[in-house]
């Protein structure tokens, strides 16, 4: 059985509490009562849990017996900021297809009213991400980072195997290059950071400020996606190749 999905915003060894708009929710409409039973994560691990204390700020649920929760997608998207609408809805799809974290990036062809907007709109992408996640039934919420210059992204120190999405990539396709990181890596495959463009591409100087920190250019095919596209699209690809 499918049971609904809650993840708790404070929890104990044997107690977890969601408030707050899910709170009302669940009190309202679905008519919570103490004995329902419901799944709850906690902290990233998943439980099956029944409501103990109901009120219209607050549901509060006993723990009983720990479900196996399965793992993000060990992808970093690392997403230039453009157009919000469009940014939201690739922040929500990307919750939907498991990524672990996304580091939203202030490129040089980010309109700069959106750069300077993008620090108070980080809570905003925080609580898509944490909404998508319970929609999707994951058992953790992406990590979404505080905006950045791309210069600090992309030179800072990283364990991961880091590409770039560019559109002017003709030879190496993201699905290559995954397949010689997996070869390369035998068991362990180590985490990836993907970076997208912002609606006008990465600047020249961009390319090769990845290109002197190690990040390599791939491709998604011969069409122009846009930034949204592309950041679902490689993640479909990345899950056919690591799930
Ligand atoms: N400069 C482009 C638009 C950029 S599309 C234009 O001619 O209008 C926005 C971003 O999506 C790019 O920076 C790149 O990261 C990604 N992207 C789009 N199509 C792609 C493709 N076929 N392969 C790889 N990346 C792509």
């Amino acid at each position: 059985m499918t049971r609904r999905r809650w993840i708790a915003e404070r929890w104990d060894e044997a107690t977890a509490c969601i408030d707050g708009a899910q709170a009302e929710h669940m009190a309202r409409v679905l008519r919570a009562h103490a004995g329902m039973e419901a799944d709850v994560v906690a902290g990233g691990r998943v439980f099956h849990a029944q409501v103990a204390a109901v009120s219209a700020k607050e549901v509060r649920f006993n723990l009983m017996a720990e479900l196996q929760a399965e793992p993000a997608l060990a992808v970093t998207l690392v997403l230039a900021i453009y157009k919000f609408d469009r940014m939201e809805w690739a922040i929500e799809k990307a919750t939907e297809m498991g990524v672990e974290a996304i580091a939203p990036v202030v490129a040089r062809r980010t309109d700069k009213g959106l750069a300077q907007a993008a620090e108070k709109r980080a809570e905003r992408w925080r609580r898509i991400a944490h909404e998508a996640a319970q929609q999707a039934r994951r058992s953790d919420v992406p990590l979404v980072h505080d905006p950045v210059t791309l210069a600090v992204r992309a030179r800072a120190a990283s364990g991961a195997t880091r590409m770039v999405l560019a559109e002017q990539e003709r030879t190496t396709t993201l699905r290559h290059a995954l397949e010689e990181a997996m070869a390369a890596a035998g068991e362990e495959m180590p985490a990836l950071e993907i970076a997208i463009g912002p609606e006008g591409g990465w600047a020249p100087a961009e390319e090769a400020l990845f290109d002197a920190n190690g990040w390599r250019a791939v491709s998604l095919g011969p069409r122009i996606l846009r930034a949204e596209t592309a950041a679902i699209s490689a993640l479909a690809v990345v899950a056919s190749c690591l799930e």
